[in-house]
């Protein structure tokens, strides 16, 4: 080897040194080696000269995916076959050198002209139109959420709330203003590129680029939005590579200066499961809420719903529904389906007994809710470990194991604080609850038994709520 501060092996080509750094990583990573094979693979060694070993990577996404999870590797094996001094250095390719992108086809919008590259929407926005402002009724409930959504459609990338962050629980008209912002940012600006996803699409044509090694072009595409929407992202939990890939392709966005929207169930430190650094950068911008309607939102939905449908209805049956159907707006839209049923099809008429019978008969989504005590039940039975010793102070493996499961169900499932949810294991810490909501998480998705016991639970405890 090469005499210490010094650099040499003048023999060894760039081709040679890359070969040893991949095996290097490769020996080093074991267990999950796919996307990382898709990164390294799209790595060209241009050249070794006086101990610089340059790589062409196809784009500054790739140089910071490599460069912060591999650099350490691959400079510690230059250094041990050339000499302390070796260096790694990244060409990264401009957007004029790289593959051209599909030519636009005659019906589309002309081209945006970026600094140096041109973009063009050439895949469906996946936008549903049904979904408008003019439609989302405005209320106490929502008005920040849907103001601040109208302002990024008008002047997306160019205002503080990037990204906007929309968080409410589910029925609340996420996916709705979602749609709403794209809708009308396309309106607006026909030669932006505007994308929306749900998060399990996401992790979808993430792991299908992975698998057919198309990543680059997955990239792309997304490296073209000027308008990213990704609704749910609450489903990125417990998907520790996919959460990488989004942290990427949300930075790079955002360093551009393109827009992104994002929904949720919850505030984003309350995304239990999420890495740290992909909450701390939703709080970049602004994080609206969506609150439960209130009684005056409830009675302008139901009117502008059932005038759509060309219902007149008497004020004192509005008033009613709009009284006793508090939780959802979708529940709402479900009295209205029924309402509409009983009317037309089966020709009752409409009168405040029909209103009262349908109420009566609704069940609101929100008393589906999975339950603590359901939790520990469906845990004990499944594990057949008693509910005082899952809830007591054993240390015995298999009980510490099932309480493990508990608790990271409970958390994820019930809104219960982390305070609670000691007191109710036991009177545990928090940071011991916190720790076996972790233990999980990371290993699920490598332990292949956890995530059939915790995939089995959730059923069971879907299935009975
Ligand atoms: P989420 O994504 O939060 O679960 P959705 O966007 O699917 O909720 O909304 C549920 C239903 O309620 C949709 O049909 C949506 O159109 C309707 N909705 C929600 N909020 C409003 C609103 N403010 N005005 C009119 N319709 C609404
Ligand atoms: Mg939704």
């Amino acid at each position: 080897m090469g005499i210490p501060g010094e650099v040499n092996a003048p023999s060894l080509s760039a081709q040679a040194v890359w070969r040893r750094c991949l095996e290097v990583i490769q020996r080093n990573l074991g267990s999950n080696p796919a996307p990382i094979r898709t990164f390294l693979g799209a790595v060209q060694p241009i050249s070794l000269q006086e101990g610089v070993l340059t790589l062409r990577v196809p784009s500054q996404f790739f140089y910071e995916y490599i460069e912060e999870h591999f650099s350490v590797l691959i400079v510690r094996t230059l250094r041990r076959l050339l000499g302390p001094k070796a260096r790694l250095e990244y060409q990264v390719m401009t957007a004029a050198e790289a593959t051209p992108m599909r030519l636009p086809s005659q019906e589309l919008p002309p081209p945006t002209v970026f600094p140096g590259i041109r973009t063009v929407q050439t895949f469906p926005t996946n936008l549903n139109p049904k979904y408008s402002f003019e439609n989302f009724i405005e209320g106490d409930c929502n008005r920040i959420a849907r103001s601040a959504g109208m302002t990024v459609a008008q002047r997306p990338g160019q205002t503080a709330f990037n990204p906007l962050f929309i968080y409410g629980e589910v029925g609340q008209g996420k996916t709705h203003l979602a749609h709403a912002i794209g809708n009308y940012a396309r309106l607006l600006h026909p030669d932006k590129v505007i994308l929306y996803l749900t998060s399990e699409r996401f992790t979808q044509e993430y792991t299908e680029a992975v698998r057919n090694k198309k990543i680059s072009g997955f990239l792309q595409r997304l490296q073209s939005v000027d308008l990213l929407i990704v609704d749910d992202i609450q489903f990125l939990v417990g998907k520790p590579s996919t959460q990488d890939m989004f942290f990427h392709v949300f930075n790079d966005l955002h360093q551009k200066g393109r827009q992104i929207v994002i929904t949720a169930d919850a505030y984003p430190s309350e995304l239990r499961g999420m890495e740290e650094r992909i909450i701390s950068r939703f709080s970049w911008g602004l994080a609206a809420p969506l609150h439960p309607p209130d009684y005056e939102t409830r009675l302008a939905i139901l009117r502008f719903k059932l005038r759509q449908e060309g219902i007149e209805i008497p004020e004192e049956i509005l008033s009613y529904i709009a009284e006793h159907v508090q939780s959802h707006v979708r529940d709402l839209e479900g009295v209205v389906i029924q309402l509409l049923a009983e009317t037309s099809i089966r020709r009752r008429e409409l009168s405040l007994s029909l209103a009262q019978d349908i109420v009566s008969r609704f069940k609101p989504l929100r008393t589906r809710a999975i339950t603590l005590e359901a939790i520990l039940k469906a845990v004990s039975n499944y594990f057949k470990i008693h509910i005082d010793e899952l809830t007591g102070k054993s240390r015995r493996k298999e009980v510490a194991y099932a309480r493990h499961i508990a608790v990271f169900l409970a958390r994820k499932h019930t809104r219960s604080a982390l305070k609670a949810l000691g007191e109710y294991f036991g009177g545990r810490d928090h940071s011991t609850i916190l720790h076996s909501c972790q233990w999980v998480s990371e290993m699920l998705p490598v332990n292949q038994e956890l995530s059939r016991h915790v995939q089995d639970l959730e059923r069971i405890l879907l299935r009975t709520a």
